[in-house]
């Protein structure tokens, strides 16, 4: 379809800056044209048109970290330790997940996501034929990375999934599906397990990745303070300095890897993250929520690591607001350091926009509104109280704005929301399907605790 998105506000994040009373030419999935609407609308006069007058248009926003189908967890358990959290309530209930829970759970992420503007999901869960994440992803149209999350409770589940996962999914969709190999965290895969998937993703990017469609490697990283303990405990490994280093001294640490969380990082930890082209996810309302601290982004950003941002599952945050994920992370750096110039709004919008393609290795076809790029792009409507007057985009779109005020969103160039209505799926029927989800998963607990 040839589209032109006209007489908005168009916040490039890339080399054309902030355009006003701008539009933007797309044909098929791909940008064409971006510059002042009456050049364009003379140039392209015979296309479709969205009136975006009074509303800013942005890159798609890019979650980086994710467990997409947990939504149907969202509240069960709340205000309590990660470890505790973990063992006494997730995985229990987890343990009853078939695959169609989690195909449901993921369908009311993608759903959520789209209508807060968000075009992009790094999600790590369990991978299954009767159901997956990836199903969820490509029935509303989302764009996403796919991981199976790998522990060594369960070695050889994993690398079957692994397999089938890349097999059927990696550049899938027109492009819009890509996979990762996911260790869950350093005290969950031993160290020989850990290289061994590292193995793994080469060959499984020899064989079903491309340049564009590279396998990634997504995993907790230093979440918590004592997490070099939890490794010693589990696995009997003394480790000298910081989790990353005890990651390198692996040699499992690159350009693909995807670090969740880096709170408890040393200062050797923040150099081998540059040397190494690690990228860092931060997720700051799950370790808030979690308590688990705070990570030292202002120091990975002046060290030069690429640092992009995530809401992390849906019950530890407990929605997939980007929006809300912005405004944290530019106060929450300011407060605890006393210093108000730290981490600005464009910095932040940066960091949910292009630095998150970066870090996804998929900077060359989003992360920004430029001619060539692939058109995923989320319309916000700033007719509203909060939104006005407006002296700054950017600070509106970090300080003010709310997932609900997205009101239209691309993805690869088709309309997957317009005017708040999704186009690819019943909403409605959405949330009556995860509402019974729960109640037969909660069923399901119960059975087993009786017996
Ligand atoms: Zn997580």
């Amino acid at each position: 379809m040839n589209l032109l998105i006209d007489g908005g506000t168009v916040v490039t994040m890339g080399s054309k800056g902030i355009i006003r009373d701008g539009t933007i030419a797309v044909e098929n999935s791909r940008i064409v044209d971006v510059g002042k609407s009456p050049d364009l609308k003379r140039k392209y006069s015979g296309y479709e048109k969205i009136n975006a007058k009074g509303k800013v248009v942005i890159p798609g926003l890019i979650n980086t970290h994710q467990h997409a189908a947990m939504s149907l967890l969202r509240g069960y358990a709340d205000d309590c330790p990660l470890k505790e959290w973990l063992e006494n309530w997730i995985w229990p209930l987890e343990k009853h997940m078939t695959g169609h829970d989690i195909y449901i759970g993921a369908l009311l992420t993608a759903v959520e996501s789209i209508m807060g503007g968000t075009t992009t999901v790094n999600t790590m869960y369990h991978y299954t034929k009767g159901g997956s994440e990836a199903q969820a992803f490509a029935k509303t149209g989302l764009r996403g990375i796919i991981g199976h999350v790998c522990f060594s409770w369960r070695k050889d589940e994993d690398k079957k999934a692994l397999r089938n996962l890349a097999k059927d999914w990696n550049d899938k969709e027109n492009g819009l599906i890509r996979v990762s190999v996911d260790p869950h965290a350093a005290y969950t895969v031993d160290s020989e397990y850990m290289k061994e998937l590292r193995e793994i993703t080469k060959d499984l990017n020899e064989k079903y990745g491309s340049t564009n469609s590279p396998i990634m490697w997504h995993m907790h990283v230093a979440e918590t303070q004592d997490e070099p303990e939890k490794i010693q405990q589990a696995f009997n490994v003394s480790l000298q300095g910081g989790v990353v280093e005890y990651l390198d001294s692996l040699g499992v640490l690159g350009n693909d890897v995807i670090a969740t969380h880096c709170v408890a990082l040393t200062q050797r930890d923040i150099k081998i993250l540059k040397e190494k082209r690690v990228k860092v996810s931060h997720n700051p309302i799950s370790n808030l929520k979690l308590a688990s601290g705070i990570s030292p982004v202002p120091n990975l950003i002046k060290a030069g690591v690429t640092v992009a941002l995530g809401t992390d599952s849906p019950c530890s945050n407990n929605n997939t607001d980007m929006f809300g994920v912005m405004k944290t992370t530019a106060i929450l750096h300011k407060g605890i350091r006393r210093d108000p110039t730290l981490m600005p709004a464009e910095q932040v919008l940066q960091m949910a926009t292009i630095e998150g393609a970066k870090a996804l290795l998929w900077d060359k076809q989003i992360g920004s509104i430029e001619i060539g790029k692939s058109a995923d792009l989320a319309i916000v409507d700033f007719r509203k109280p909060h939104l006005c007057p407006v002296f700054n985009e950017i600070s509106h779109l970090v300080y003010s704005a709310r997932a609900s005020d997205v009101d239209t969103v691309l993805i690869n160039g088709k309309i997957i929301m317009e005017n708040r209505e999704i186009t690819t799926i019943d909403v409605h029927k959405v949330l009556e399907m995860a509402e019974k989800t729960k109640e037969n998963l909660l069923a399901r607990l119960g059975e087993h605790n009786n017996q």
